[in-house]
């Protein structure tokens, strides 16, 4: 099955023909899909002697740290001057897993000036219009599923050796959440099939990415549940709220609260879940549901935010205690809706 336009690989063709230094840019806030499908398009772009760099907004946790490929990172709040040299040297530029050019932060003010071609790989709705190939589709369980069908639409399935096909595999356990949710459609399978005909080990893969814990994290999940969790079953709801206190009280490390949103999903009732945390002056909040309640359209009217309809996230300027009363008093809006979720 091809699922990637004839005309669009036409001209990505050309465009890898005709260009060889390349940056590939995914969202701040990278997680595993961003860095994984990064990787596997930076390793794939090597093969073609191109030269690569993935330039990331910001540093990502060390669950990620194991993808091959990282020696082609450059941070770029760590080295602003050394990214923004690569970016502006670039001849043609890759974003990946994001539909929103903001979405890549400072990067976007940098290369929204650029005359460069651009290329969009993402499975997030709405793409936006700051790519001159855009290759978007929801059904894809996550952008690396995209960039399996990329690398074999252009021919080159044999190049997809052991490091890329790790990479690929470590992007789509994390946005499927380990297969337990958006991965119901068979060539999700077909091609985690492939992978692991190219010799991938499954387990060690989960092991080296989730069982990835350090005391002070397993601690703070501990008490985010039993301290900070909010179950409202009148609107099938849970909350966990976590101040910036609380979070240096466990010596939080970023990616630490990374997945504590969905444990509150696992309440037999429940079909909405946020978290709410105190990070750079804001409260960062993560949404996610089961079910038809869209979390994205949710958080895009309230909370300046976006993503998928199970898995979305935004942000709040008023104090925590204005955000959860805020979030709290909107509730009752959807009360139908979340009812009938599921
Ligand atoms: P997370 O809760 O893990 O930060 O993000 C979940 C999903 O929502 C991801 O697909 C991410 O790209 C998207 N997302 C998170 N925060 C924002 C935001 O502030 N704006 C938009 N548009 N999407 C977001
Ligand atoms: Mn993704």
């Amino acid at each position: 099955m091809k699922r990637i336009d004839t005309e669009k690989i036409g001209s990505l063709k050309q465009l890898l023909k005709n260009n060889r230094k390349i940056s590939i840019i995914p969202h701040i806030n990278p997680d595993g899909d961003a860095i994984g499908s990064s990787l596997a398009l930076a390793q794939y772009l090597t093969k073609l002697n191109k030269s690569v760099k993935v330039i990331v907004p910001n540093d990502y946790p060390d669950y990620l740290h194991w993808i091959p490929g990282q020696e082609k990172v450059v941070v770029f709040f760590k080295q602003k001057y050394t990214a923004e040299e690569l970016l502006r040297n670039a001849d043609l530029i890759f974003y990946v897993d994001f539909n929103d050019e903001h979405r890549c932060g400072e990067i976007a003010k940098i290369t929204s000036q650029l005359s460069v071609p651009k290329v969009l790989i993402d499975h997030h709705p709405n793409p936006g219009d700051f790519a001159s190939v855009v290759i978007s589709d929801t059904s894809a369980c996550a952008t690396a599923e995209l960039v399996y069908e990329v690398i074999d639409a252009l021919g080159d399935n044999e190049l997809i050796d052991l490091p890329i096909a790790e990479s690929l595999f470590a992007a789509i356990l994390t946005d499927t959440g380990s297969f337990s949710y958006n991965s119901s459609q068979p060539r999700t399978f077909e091609i985690v099939g492939d992978l692991l005909k190219r010799g991938i080990d499954k387990d060690r893969i989960y092991s080296d990415t989730f069982d990835k814990y350090s005391g002070n994290r397993m601690k703070l999940l501990g008490y985010a549940l039993s301290e900070k969790m909010v179950h409202l079953p009148e609107y099938r709801t849970a909350f966990i709220s976590l101040t910036k206190e609380e979070l240096e009280r466990y010596h939080f490390v970023p990616g630490d609260t990374e997945g504590f949103v969905n444990n509150p999903l696992a309440i037999n009732d429940v079909v909405f879940t946020a978290l709410f945390m105190e990070k750079d002056g804001r409260i960062k909040i993560s949404f996610r549901s089961k079910g038809k309640f869209a979390t994205n359209l949710f958080s895009g009217h309230h909370f300046n935010g976006g993503g998928h309809a199970n898995a979305s996230g935004g942000e709040s300027h008023l104090t925590m205690e204005e955000t959860l009363k805020k979030f709290e008093a909107l509730l009752p809006d959807y009360k139908e809706e979340l009812l009938g979720s599921m």
